[in-house]
């Protein structure tokens, strides 16, 4: 474990996040390593930490005043033993080729638990859709895919939305794509509904972070109801877990961007959503404006001095990160235990740090482990692309209920691999296993390719 560690950190030493992926699962499947010979006489490790393709390119493009600006694009074709690559593109500035490898990689294992066939991949840009006008974005979307392009398509990779990739972005992206190839086909998921998105999609990565944590109140005979909880961040993940938070009768005490958070003491409810939906989607303002509209509610600014989120440090029943990676760290887990959390399920990726999951389990949370809680997301892009090539569209309960029994079944795969190596109800190490397990197996099936 240690050598292959230390491989994967002189190739990329600056990788950071990457090395925090690989680390975590590398630990917790040691035990179907020393069970299966023949995953280490294959080399298997080495072999699913390297990417099967990387693609970097640039992508030049002009602002409004007619300034020339050049971002970076990337995309990781990390895996694709189970089906073509299939991951989100991130349009963030802090995105850099280690971020997307890291989240190709969670990706691989995800996929792997939504019981569909889909390989893993991610990619994305520096550009920072902030601030930018509609004619910026759509500029900036068309360079992007000018190079894009020639390395996806239907069956072989299917990109989709994630951090500043939303509908507006899918559709640019996707215009440009059909004029460049002359195809109308389901290269991207999360597509507009009147032409070939499916229903429930836009809600499907936050509803299943709430169907899974249900899943797992069930096993100690609770559910949602009268459930306090801390939601962070105010895009797609955040403002589904939230409306299904209050579909199941709970109540969101918190939610927050990039600039600070917003408790509101009596609950988020669904005209106060609305409001948010409208400020983030529409006018893309910043979630401060909420106490002007609410003045109930309070405003705290991020403050870079302090090393812990005070929005963590709020007495709730559950917390559900649905921002970014490590926004949790040692210090605010130990807050959200004080505050008497006993349920976390990541909408994010990697939300928690590695020594604030080990306090989490430590101390019985209900912990979910993004590769199993938000797999919501990318199993209905799976549900996109069949109905897609059947050029067919399902009703949107039909959607949901698939999108419920998938969950029920990670829930359920997660528990038996755990318990299969002794380790009871640890999401973490199930999700781990029962990822990597059917990935390698596909691989040594298919030879050393
Ligand atoms: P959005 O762009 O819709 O929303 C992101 C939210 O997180 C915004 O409120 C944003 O604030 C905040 N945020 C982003 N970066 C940071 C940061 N560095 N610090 C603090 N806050 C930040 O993205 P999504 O909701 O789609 O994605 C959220 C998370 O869920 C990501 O980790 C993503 O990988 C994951 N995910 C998304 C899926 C999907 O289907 N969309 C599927 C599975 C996982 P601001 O507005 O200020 O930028």
């Amino acid at each position: 474990m240690e050598q292959i560690m230390s491989l994967v950190k002189e190739r990329d030493p600056e990788q950071r996040e990457f090395h925090q992926a690989v680390q975590e699962v590398v630990e917790t499947v040691k035990p179907v390593l020393d069970r299966n010979m023949e995953y280490r006489q294959q080399a298997v490790l080495k072999r699913i930490t390297e990417p099967e393709r990387v693609i970097m390119f640039r992508v030049p493009w002009m602002d409004d005043d007619g300034q020339v600006h050049v971002n970076r694009g990337f995309r990781v074709e990390m895996n694709s033993a189970l089906g073509p690559y299939k991951g989100g593109l991130r349009f963030h500035p802090s995105v850099n080729l280690g971020i997307i490898k890291f989240l190709a990689f969670e990706q691989v294992f995800k996929n792997s638990l939504t019981t569909l066939s889909m390989g893993g991949g991610k990619g994305g840009s520096d550009f920072n859709p902030k601030g930018k006008s509609d004619a910026e974005v759509m500029r900036f979307c068309q360079a992007f895919m000018a190079e894009l392009y020639r390395h996806i398509g239907p069956n072989t990779d299917v990109p989709a939305g994630d951090i500043g990739v939303g509908a507006r972005e899918i559709g640019y992206l996707f215009g440009m794509y059909k004029k460049l190839s002359n195809e109308f086909t389901g290269v991207l998921t999360g597509k507009s509904l009147n032409w070939g998105g499916s229903l429930i999609r836009p809600e499907a990565t936050g509803y299943g972070t709430v169907y899974f944590a249900a899943e797992m109140l069930t096993t100690r005979n609770e559910n949602f109801e009268n459930k306090t909880c801390l939601v962070s961040g105010s895009g797609n993940v955040a403002q589904f877990t939230t409306e299904k938070i209050l579909e199941l009768g709970g109540k969101v005490l918190t939610i927050s961007d990039s600039s600070g958070y917003i408790y509101d003491e009596q609950g988020i409810d669904r005209e106060k959503l609305e409001y948010i939906q409208q400020l983030k989607n529409v006018r893309r303002g910043r979630i401060q404006e909420f106490v002007e509209k609410y003045p109930g509610a309070v405003y705290t600014a991020v403050d870079p001095a302090l090393d812990y989120n005070p929005l963590w440090a709020h007495k709730a029943d559950c917390a559900m990160p649905c921002a970014t990676q490590n926004e949790i760290n040692k210090k605010d887990s130990s807050n959200l235990i004080q505050g008497g959390v006993t349920l976390i399920s990541e909408g994010a990726n990697m939300p928690c740090t590695p020594e604030a999951v080990d306090i989490l389990i430590d101390q019985g949370v209900l912990y979910a482990p993004g590769k199993a809680a938000n797999a919501g997301g990318v199993a209905v892009s799976g549900l996109e692309m069949a109905q897609n090539s059947m050029r067919l569209s399902w009703p949107r309960e039909e959607v949901d209920n698939r999108l419920k029994q998938i969950m029920k079944s990670i829930h359920r795969t997660c528990l038996d691999a755990s318990s299969e190596y002794g380790m009871g109800q640890n999401y973490l190490v199930g999700a781990n296993i029962a990822g990597f397990t059917k990935v390698v197996n596909a691989m040594l099936d298919q030879g050393l390719v």
